[in-house]
């Protein structure tokens, strides 16, 4: 099974999550990987995931997809729960495999770190009931996350990599040239407004590419230019496509591009309603809104 690749190597570093539970399907014997470590190449492939909020099938298909892409390691930008019917698995498949996570509002949300007061009545019934079905190592874990963190030549931070516990969206093409002042790497990948974009600076002056969509769904990462990509969302993508969204960086290619894979959004919306939580969360799904 191809997301077996993903425990070599790059996979299982950083804090140590809950192990798995019985929380649905497997992703099989994966924990006592035989290979010789010296046969592995160096990492230059990594999958980006944010947004996931509990959608189990749409990361199931992702962390697939991914492996069958040749990614060697995953990062994760926050917002693994809230929203959808699985956050407990989310979270333990999430944590073992990737090598950087950082905090989504979500999470704060969650772990009751911040008022609900300004999600809506949705999102806060999402939360309030994601905070009863957290145990106590999960709730350690997510706890452990940072906001922000550097990984190689990227930022990772959910949000803004100002004040990310502020939460801002990066949405117009202002908002994202005004922050390259806030973090020192080339690039910074965010989520938070569910869908991909991109924002780059460099001595040619700054580029707003606006939504990475279809037919050019990809940046190609020039010399001298700094960029800041939005890589989308997995689990409640919000451009009108309702594929699960996330990003490949190619280190040797010099790339970074957009994915979208078909995943089984009927069965995700059958166990939202089928938890209890509101309808509008499950109806979305379809539509990509
Ligand atoms: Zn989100």
């Amino acid at each position: 099974m191809p997301a077996q690749r993903f425990l070599g190597g790059g996979f299982g570093r950083g804090a140590k999550p809950p192990s798995e539970g019985s929380t649905g399907s497997s992703t099989g014997s994966t924990k006592s990987s035989a290979r010789p470590r010296s046969k592995l190449r160096p990492t230059i492939r990594y999958a980006i995931l944010s947004d996931i909020h509990g959608n189990l099938e749409a990361l199931t298909a992702v962390l697939s997809d991914a492996a069958a892409a040749g990614a060697g390691a995953l990062l994760c930008l926050g917002d693994l729960v809230g929203y959808g019917a699985d956050p407990v698995a989310c979270v333990e498949r999430v944590g073992e495999r990737a090598a950087a996570v950082v905090a989504g509002n979500h999470e704060y949300g969650a772990l009751g770190l911040m008022t609900l007061e300004w999600f809506n009545p949705v999102a806060k019934a999402a939360a309030l009931w994601t905070r009863d079905r957290l145990d106590e190592d999960h709730r350690r874990y997510l706890d452990s996350l940072p906001l922000k963190v550097a990984f190689e030549e990227a930022t990772l931070v959910h949000a803004s990599p100002r004040q990310p516990d502020e939460w801002d969206y990066l949405v117009t093409a202002e908002d994202g040239f005004e922050v390259f002042g806030e973090f020192e790497t080339r690039l910074c990948f965010i989520g938070h407004s569910h869908r991909p974009d991109v924002w780059s600076l460099g001595s040619s002056g700054p580029e707003y590419a606006g939504y990475l969509t279809a037919p050019r769904a990809w940046v190609r990462l020039e010399d001298g230019r700094r960029y800041i990509i939005n890589v989308g969302s997995v689990g409640q993508p919000r451009d009108r496509d309702p594929r699960a969204a996330y990003a490949i960086w190619d280190r040797d290619e010099r790339t970074v591009s957009i994915r979208r894979v078909d995943y089984d959004h009927r069965r995700a919306a059958a166990k939202i309603i089928a938890v209890g939580l509101p309808r509008p969360l499950a109806d979305r799904l379809a539509h990509g809104v």
